[in-house]
């Protein structure tokens, strides 16, 4: 972790960032001077080579950890990256969790599991970082849902669920708090290259590859610039919206 230096430098907190999207969204920030706090839950060997790699070219980052589904580590993790850093500004919910079975053979464990990582994780991070953005006046909050929480996907009836329920989340807090000044978006991403799809053999992703129109998958660096974009001085009328970004597979 570098010192918590970097004065006026704006902070970000993305979770889920020590591999995949949450990773290409952290580098994105710190590449345009942004102090970062990468955050992980059990790659920690990988988010801190993700920060050492990033402070030895000279941008600002730490790495910190919580399981999100525990509101008091979340607190924790929130008052940790405040203090080293400074206060949160931008809040990237990224971390995230997939699994495919028949609906009828989703236990209540996995269900309950599902809905702890995605719905409360983005409550308990949002409701920890909220309180100072509102007294600032400003704020930016991203949420990571997917094109499942749009349209819903076969096998995926849980993610789905817990997907939608994010995007419902965005747009009714982007309600409550755009008269803060807080502007809160959700981007739902398709098929993205990373981890999550690696149970996915080579036939499959070719499949998918051809049923999108841009007939190309994504990856973490394209969902990264809508990231950027959406929390840039050139979306400050954006607020509420589910961004897609899927190559035409949802329209
Ligand atoms: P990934 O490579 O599997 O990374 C998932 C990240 O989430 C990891 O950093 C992991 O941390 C973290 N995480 C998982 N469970 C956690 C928990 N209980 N507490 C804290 N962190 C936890 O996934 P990805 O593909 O980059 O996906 C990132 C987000 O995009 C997810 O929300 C996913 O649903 C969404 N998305 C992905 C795709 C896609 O095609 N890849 C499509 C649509 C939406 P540790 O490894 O440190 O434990």
């Amino acid at each position: 972790m570098c010192e918590a230096t970097q004065n006026q430098k704006k902070v970000v907190l993305v979770t889920g960032a020590s591999r995949g999207i949450g990773k290409a969204v952290a580098e994105r920030f710190a590449r345009e001077g942004y102090a970062v706090a990468l955050h992980y839950n059990t790659g920690k060997a990988e988010a801190e080579a993700a920060v050492q790699k990033l402070t030895s070219a000279g941008y600002t980052a730490m790495a910190v950890q919580a399981d999100v589904r525990d509101s008091a580590q979340v607190q924790q993790m929130v008052d940790t990256v405040s203090h080293a850093l400074g206060n949160i500004g931008i809040l990237i919910n990224n971390a995230g969790i997939a699994q495919q079975k028949l609906f009828t053979d989703i236990t209540d464990e996995e269900w309950h599991n599902m809905f702890a990582v995605h719905v409360d994780g983005t409550f308990y991070c949002t409701r920890a970082v909220l309180p100072v953005m509102i007294r600032q006046k400003q704020g930016c909050i991203v949420n990571i849902s997917s094109m499942w929480g749009q349209v819903g996907g076969s096998c995926e009836v849980h993610y789905s669920a817990a997907k939608g329920a994010i995007q419902a989340m965005t747009k009714a807090l982007a309600k409550e708090v755009g008269p803060s000044g807080v502007r809160v978006n959700c981007v739902a991403p398709g098929v993205i290259q990373t981890e999550m799809n690696k149970l996915l053999d080579a036939e499959t992703l070719e499949a998918l590859r051809e049923d999108t129109p841009l007939e190309m998958l994504g990856t973490a660096e394209h969902v990264a610039d809508l990231v950027y974009f959406l929390c840039s001085e050139q979306a400050t009328f954006i607020t509420g919206q589910i961004m897609g970004i899927n190559g035409g597979m949802v329209i």
